[in-house]
């Protein structure tokens, strides 16, 4: 019977470890601190800045929730930034994404002092990565990897196959699984015979953002599957479709109208993998883990303790 990889679990055993580093950096100098700046009202934004903050309380890291505007101008969010990035009780800058449409999100992104880039979505951080130099790791493929690492899952000389190329999950993703020793194949939309590819990995690690497009024809028997994907799904018949008629999925979704569901299809990937993350509860959870841990990491850096 396939692991079921516990996020949750691993969540918890990441934080417990952030404690005494948080109590370490406020006996000596000062908490850490965090800026989280969510630009309009977005609501799935706003749920996911409210979990973050969330977070930081629990931890005793200080947060800041800034909050310009739906009308904020480029110009504008570049100010905020730039005035976040001189605050010396700042370790950490967050621009949740999306932004609003007229907002050059890349500018923003590229205006946050590196140092303090705890998405690691940083090009120069993105650099680092891709050299193996120290900094900040996206959060989503950091906490992959922790769980990887903490289910003894090996990595080294084990073939990797990443569905999915973008700058926040798949690149980093495939970077880190190389620093790792793995094998690894990115793929992407244009990828001709995704299945086949899918097929050589040992670990595959769905990043696509399409309910249950990875079936069992794309899963080795005995591989370790990550499922990144995080989709709601609105339509009553494709939930039926998609968890094989699950009385509990049905009632769940005419109780929330919509139910979550992954890139890789759950009754195909519990029959033919050996390990996997399941949706929810196996990456989505570390994601903000690994914010903190990002967080208190620049804040030990910028204190010169590591
Ligand atoms: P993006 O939309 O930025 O990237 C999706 C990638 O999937 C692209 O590279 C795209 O290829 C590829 N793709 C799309 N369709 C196909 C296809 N039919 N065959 C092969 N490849 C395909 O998404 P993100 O990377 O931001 O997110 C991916 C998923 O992970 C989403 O469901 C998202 O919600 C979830 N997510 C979950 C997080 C968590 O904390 N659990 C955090 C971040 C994301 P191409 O480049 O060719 O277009």
């Amino acid at each position: 019977m396939a692991k079921i990889l516990d996020g949750n679990r691993i969540r918890d055993q990441i934080k417990q470890e952030c404690k005494p580093r948080v109590e370490a950096l406020a006996a000596s100098k000062r908490p850490p601190g965090l800026a989280v700046i969510l630009a309009g009202d977005d609501p799935a934004s706003g749920i996911y800045v409210r979990s973050k903050i969330k977070a930081c309380k629990d931890l005793g890291i200080e947060s800041e929730h800034v909050a310009p505007p739906a009308s904020v101008t480029t110009a504008e969010l570049l100010a905020i930034i730039g005035e976040l990035n001189a605050r010396s009780d700042i370790d950490g800058i967050l621009v949740q994404m999306p932004l609003p449409a007229q907002v050059d999100s890349k500018a923003a992104l590229l205006a946050v002092d590196p140092l303090k880039d705890v998405d690691g979505f940083h090009p120069y951080n993105m650099g680092c990565l891709v050299t193996g130099r120290p900094g900040p790791r996206s959060c989503t493929p950091a906490g992959i990897i922790e769980v990887l690492k903490r289910y003894d899952i090996p990595m080294a000389g084990r073939r990797a196959v990443v569905v999915g190329r973008s700058d926040i999950v798949g690149k980093p993703m495939a970077f880190l699984l190389l620093h790792e020793n793995a094998t690894v194949t990115i793929c992407h939309s244009k990828t001709p015979d995704l299945a086949a590819m899918c097929r050589e990995a040992d670990i595959l690690v769905a990043a696509i953002g399409q309910p249950a497009m990875i079936g069992a024809r794309h899963i080795r028997e005995g591989a370790t599957v990550i499922d990144v994907g995080m989709n709601r799904i609105t339509d009553r018949a494709q939930v039926e479709r998609i968890f094989r008629g699950s009385r509990e999925k049905l009632e769940a979704f005419d109780r929330n109208g919509s139910v979550l569901v992954g890139d890789v299809d759950p009754a195909a990937m519990a029959e033919r993998a050996s390990a996997y993350t399941p949706v929810p509860g196996g990456v989505g959870p570390l994601t903000i883990a690994m914010l903190m841990l990002n967080t208190i990491q620049s804040a030990e850096r910028r204190f010169g303790a590591c």
